[in-house]
Formats: C-alpha cells, sequence, structure tokens
C-alpha cells in the first residue's frame, strides 16, 4: 500500500476517524505508511471497518473510544497507544460536531457542548502529544520534525455563521490557539497546521447536499463548482504532516473550493 511511503514507521491518531472527514484523513495516513489510531465517540462498528479497510490494503490499525472532551479518557486512550505503538509522531484534532440553533434561543448546554468537544478536546489531545514529542525529540530517520499537530477547523474560521454561532466561536478559537500553541512548540521542532475545509460531503451536513435543490443552493456558495470529498482533505493532511511541508507552522490551509473568496461579488456585488 505505500507507494508514498513518506510517513513509514511514524504513529498517528486521529480523532473522530470514524465517519466523514476523520476516516478519509485516516486511510490516508495510514496509506502513506503511518500505523493509525482510530478514535470514535459512539459508532465502534464504523471504527471497526475504518480498521479493516487499512489492515485490508497491508496497514495497521486499531480502534479506541474516547470521548475528547473528557481529560481522562484522553490520558487513557494516548497510554493505549504508547502501549501498542510506543509513542506518537502525528495528532490530527478532527472530532466535531454542531448543535445548531438561533442566538437567542440557544441553550448553555448547545454551548458547551461544542465549545467542549471542538475546542476543548483540541487542547486535551494536543497537551498529550505535545507532552511526548518534547520528551522524545525527534527521530532522526523518522521525520525532520519532533511531532505535527493537525487542527481541524473550518471556514467557519473566518466567515460568521448565523444560527451556528457556538461552532463559529469553537472554529474562531481554534485559529488561534493553532497559532499560539505553534508559536510555543516551534523551538521544540514541533509543527502545528490547520486545515479549513470548506463543505465536504459528510454526515455532519447532509442536509446541505442530500436533495437536488439543497446541492444547487450549496454551490451557489463555491466558485468552484463541486463539493469536496473526505479523501480531498486526507490527502492534504498527508502532505502537511510528512517533511515536504517541514516549513510550514502556524497557518490554516484553506481546502474550500474557493468558499472564501466573497462569491457574493463574483457579479459585481
Ligand atoms: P462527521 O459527523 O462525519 O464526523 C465527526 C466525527 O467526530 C465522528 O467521527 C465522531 O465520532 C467524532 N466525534 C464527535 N464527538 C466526539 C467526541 N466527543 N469525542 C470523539 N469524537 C467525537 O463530520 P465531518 O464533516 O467529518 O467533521 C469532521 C471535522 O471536520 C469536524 O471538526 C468539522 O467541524 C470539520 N469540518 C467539516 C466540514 C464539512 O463540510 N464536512 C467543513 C469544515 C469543517
Amino acid at each position: 500500500m505505500n507507494s508514498s511511503p513518506s510517513l513509514k514507521g511514524q504513529a498517528a491518531l486521529v480523532t473522530g476517524a470514524d465517519s466523514g472527514i476523520g476516516k478519509g484523513v485516516a486511510l490516508a495516513l495510514a496509506h502513506a505508511g503511518a500505523s493509525v489510531v482510530i478514535n470514535f465517540a459512539h459508532n465502534h462498528d464504523a471504527a471497526e471497518e475504518t480498521v479493516n479497510e487499512i489492515k485490508a490494503a497491508g496497514g495497521m490499525a486499531f480502534a479506541y473510544q474516547a470521548d475528547v472532551s473528557h481529560e481522562e479518557e484522553v490520558q487513557a486512550m494516548f497510554a493505549e497507544m504508547f502501549k501498542q505503538y510506543g509513542t506518537i509522531d502525528i495528532l490530527v484534532n478532527n472530532a466535531g460536531l454542531q448543535k445548531d440553533s438561533k442566538f437567542v434561543d440557544m441553550t448553555l448546554d448547545q454551548w458547551n457542548t461544542v465549545i467542549s468537544i471542538n475546542l476543548t478536546g483540541q487542547f486535551l489531545c494536543s497537551r498529550e502529544a505535545a507532552r511526548e514529542f518534547i520528551r522524545r525529540g525527534v527521530v532522526e530517520d523518522r521525520s525532520r520534525a519532533a511531532g505535527k499537530i493537525i487542527c481541524m477547523s473550518s471556514v467557519h474560521e473566518v466567515i460568521p455563521w448565523a444560527g451556528h454561532v457556538n461552532y463559529a466561536a469553537s472554529k474562531g478559537g481554534i485559529s488561534m490557539f493553532m497559532k499560539s500553541i505553534a508559536q510555543e512548540l516551534a523551538p521544540h521542532k514541533i509543527r502545528v497546521v490547520g486545515i479549513g475545509p470548506g463543505a465536504i460531503q459528510t454526515p455532519i451536513n447532509k442536509a446541505a447536499w442530500d436533495t437536488p435543490e439543497a446541492l444547487d443552493k450549496l454551490l451557489t456558495l463555491i466558485p468552484y463548482n463541486r463539493i469536496g470529498k473526505p479523501e480531498d482533505i486526507g490527502k492534504l493532511a498527508a502532505w502537511l504532516v510528512s517533511d515536504d511541508a517541514d516549513y510550514i507552522t502556524g497557518t490554516t490551509i484553506f481546502m474550500d473550493g474557493g468558499m472564501t473568496l466573497y462569491p457574493g461579488f463574483a457579479d459585481n456585488g
């Protein structure tokens, strides 16, 4: 399976890897030679399916259930990863969800759930990974960096989103979280990079693409005129954590078919 074995011998953890973008990223990292922990929240069968796909292609993976917003569960997951793979080289903070509501009707529970999973989850996982990267340092024949962290953000890191203020606030928060830890960790040879997907066809936004009318409406927001696929993001993530991208840290790469180009202005505003 290693047609591009740039991640050979590296251990990766992808949160929320039983579905959508996380699954696409896990498959791409495994394809590039990494051993991958498939973290999931609830759907054990889907996680095992991802593991089986990786193994069938000759790769290494195991599934682990943990809620990324719970400190003890995150720490237990890293302990199991270190037991099985010895260390971590790549963390992909991907787990995320939406709890949509008009702002004035939003409950504290809807706010807290989204911030805890989308933002605090990235803090908890990144801290555990960074501790291990610093303890272990660079391993010359594996990678030029001591470790790589990807923070899955969104175009809503920069595009405001009425009716989704908890989600947009979590993604705006991820931007500053990513940049601040990139600055702090760079002297340790740790790279931290954000990915800002536009509309990617996954269960999180099914209502936006599962009828022709909904898809037509969505495409008015995408100058490149197609919805993205998890494989698009998977290939980007695999490149960003490879040594080919060794000089990239502290920035978000938007992969959005032009969604951040203010498409409403395309016909002269
Ligand atoms: P998805 O619903 O297919 O996947 C979400 C994943 O998050 C699932 O694997 C789920 O198990 C996991 N998850 C949810 N709560 C969790 C928890 N408490 N602990 C651990 N895992 C948990 O959605 P997706 O579109 O693949 O979303 C993945 C990431 O990409 C999210 O952070 C999302 O905000 C981001 N994103 C998606 C799009 C898009 O258009 N699909 C666009 C921009 C950003």
